[in-house]
């Protein structure tokens, strides 16, 4: 029994040590199944020396009752030579009732025969390691959890920013496998227009890592795109040191999509107000529908909007035109398709919109698919232009309940490619083609008020009878021409006329008959004035005036002459009258440089005048005496 001697030389060595330390110490008499604990080993329980008999079987009571089995039989399986030592970490039951974790490590020793008689080892409590070890171990399973199970996508880089990890979230956002995530394979994910941008952010965050925060789009190789605002923080090592970044991506593709469908209807609403607004303050239909498709163009991004106004014939011609110059322009075409005005005429008519695709696949008749082959078309969005009908004076078809007739169309050209075209845009170009409708209304009346106007102005200075100019326009010709020469110091004549001895002519030949002869007075009158400046008008009763700007008194004296010659040329018959067999004039002529001692009324005073003096003279004469 050497063996057992120097185990207890070795107990006493390490006594002292043992007392002190956390180490518990056993020696165990494999065949008479005693065991030694040092005073420790029963410490660590909680009891004093003598509160446990060195036995095996108060040994066994004290392991926790779920571990008992397992560690009799790893203490068996290293005692029949099958483990080169005992060692192993489990339970047992302090005095106090808790359950403490033990490291307990052994050896068997054997006889030369091989046959163990002892086996002797240490046990150190490791409660807290235990502790420590299930709490990290729960934490990395919690996140872990956390990670697979979160809404959100969640990444994690070295320092450098190659992928360690991305969770299911971000391989759902990415439609990348963790395997193709991994160190720089993420940046693939990024949709190539923002790529750049967003890997800039991404690098200075990591050089000055600092936080990361950036909004951005992945894009799935199956075309699936999704904003995603992407934020990242420096995880520190112990050293304080930056071992890498964990990041967070939220899916803000919805925020996005009712921010941009705000955007669109911010700039509809704008687009629609300044046509308004054009339409308020323009009449001109031709501005306002260049405005319109050059407008429509750009807010659309396509290739070619045009406006196709229809002829009463319901052929059509492309009448206003804004496209992309890579691509023909078609203005001016008129479209005399008569498959187009048989298929579709009507459909308009009721307000039909059409919009199409793709001309190839989308069941368009041959005839309408050349027709849009023709114009490079692969894609088109129709409205018609409607007008309402405006009530005119006169109009006796009208009645409320007349229908809107379809004026022209309003009409969108994708020619580089086909299009699906969204209901916002169709929307959109439907309330452009009302506003349009109500300018051309609008332009339409104001057309027959400019008309209404002039026929107006025309019956305020006309004299009804002989067409030409009335007494009132002779006043105002006459005020606003003596105005402008005199600034130019320039002479203005005047000739009065007047039909001799024509109280008899009516009394002779009736008044009709008398009316019919100042018409043609007036006409011979009229035709012999040549000059663009001059101005014929009927003074009154049977008297002419006739202005003539820039003209000298001996100039008008000859116009006088040939005025007079003109008349007697009608050959009027006039057989009561004292001087002629046929209708004469008597003229009087007068000149002056209008000055500002002056008065239109002196001029039209000498002119009566030297009417008079021709009248004096024996009628059918002209008279000029300055
Ligand atoms: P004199 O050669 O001196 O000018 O004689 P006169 O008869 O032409 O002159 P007077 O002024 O006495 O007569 C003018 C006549 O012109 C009076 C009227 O019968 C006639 N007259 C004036 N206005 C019209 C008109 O609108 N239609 C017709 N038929 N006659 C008119
Ligand atoms: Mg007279
Ligand atoms: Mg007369």
């Amino acid at each position: 029994m050497k063996d057992i001697t120097s185990a207890h030389k070795a107990e006493e060595r390490y006594a002292l040590a043992v007392t002190a330390g956390q180490v518990g110490l056993w020696n165990w008499n494999l065949q008479t199944c005693e065991i030694y604990f040092n005073p420790s080993w029963k410490a660590m329980l909680g009891y004093t020396d003598r509160e446990i008999p060195n036995h095996q079987a108060a040994w066994l009571r004290l392991i926790y009752p779920d571990d008992r089995e397992w560690v009799m039989t790893s203490a068996n399986i290293h005692i029949e030579g099958l483990t080169p030592q005992f060692k192993i970490e489990h339970r047992m039951l302090h005095k106090n009732g808790s359950v403490r974790w033990f490291l307990c490590r052994g050896m068997a020793f054997r006889d030369e025969t091989g046959k163990p008689y002892r086996m002797a080892g240490s046990t150190t409590d490791i409660t807290e390691r235990k502790r420590t070890e299930q709490a990290l171990q729960e934490s990395e399973y919690r996140y872990y959890t956390l990670a697979k199970m979160s809404p959100v996508g969640i990444f994690h880089t070295d320092a450098e920013g190659n992928c360690l990890y991305v969770n299911e979230r971000w391989r759902e956002l990415t439609g990348l496998t963790l395997a193709e995530a991994l160190g720089q394979g993420w940046i693939k994910a990024i949709h190539p227009d923002d790529r750049s941008r967003m890997l800039v952010e991404w690098h200075q965050a990591i050089v000055g890592n600092c936080t990361f925060a950036y909004e951005y789009r992945f894009r799935r190789s199956d075309g699936v795109v999704s904003w995603v605002f992407g934020q990242a923080v420096p995880e520190k090592g112990l050293g304080d040191n930056i071992v890498g970044f964990i990041g967070t991506i939220t899916d803000i593709t919805d925020r996005k999509a009712t921010e941009e469908a705000l955007r669109l209807q911010c700039f509809r609403e704008r687009l629609i107000g300044s046509m308004l607004e054009r339409i308020r303050q323009s009449l001109d239909l031709g501005e306002i529908l260049n405005t319109t498709v050059a407008e429509v163009r750009q807010f659309l991004e396509c290739d070619r909007v045009l406006v196709h106004r229809f002829q009463p014939d319901w052929t059509g011609v492309i009448t206003v035109e804004s496209q992309d110059p890579k691509w023909a322009p078609i203005l001016g075409t008129c479209i005399a398709d008569s498959c187009f005005s048989e298929n579709y005429v009507r459909l308009y008519q009721h307000g039909r919109i059409q919009a199409v695709t793709d001309i190839y696949t989308s069941g368009l008749s041959q005839c309408h698919i050349n027709l849009l082959e023709r114009f490079q078309v692969r894609a088109n969005l129709v409205v018609p232009i409607l007008q309402e009908r405006v009530q005119t004076l006169g109009d006796s078809s009208y009645s409320e309940s007349s229908h809107p007739t379809l004026w022209g169309l309003l009409v969108a050209h994708q020619c580089r490619d086909s299009r699906h075209w969204q209901p916002w845009e169709i929307d959109l170009l439907k309330s452009l083609s009302a506003q349009v409708g109500m300018a051309i209304q609008q332009a339409e009346l104001y057309q027959q008020l400019q008309a209404a106007n002039l026929q107006l102005q025309r019956l305020a200075t006309l004299d009804g009878l002989t067409q030409v100019a009335n007494r009132r326009r002779f006043d105002e010709y006459l005020d606003q021409e003596w105005r402008r020469l005199k600034r130019d110091r320039i002479p203005l004549s005047l000739i009065m006329c007047d039909i001799d001895c024509f109280k008899a002519y009516n009394d002779t030949y009736g008044h009709q008959a008398g009316d019919a002869c100042l018409i043609a007075v007036a006409n011979a009158i009229a035709t012999a004035l040549k000059r663009p400046a001059d101005l014929v008008a009927r003074y009154g009763g049977e008297e002419f005036a006739a202005i003539l700007p820039n003209t000298t008194g001996s100039g008008a004296f000859k116009v006088a002459q040939t005025i007079r010659a003109a008349v007697q040329a009608l050959k009027i018959v006039h057989a009561s009258s004292l001087v002629s067999e046929y209708v004469t004039l008597s003229l009087g002529v007068a000149c002056t440089v209008p000055d500002r001692d002056t008065l239109p009324e002196t001029l039209l005073k000498a002119a009566d005048e030297a009417l008079y003096q021709a009248k004096a003279s024996g009628r059918d004469a002209s008279v000029y005496a300055p």
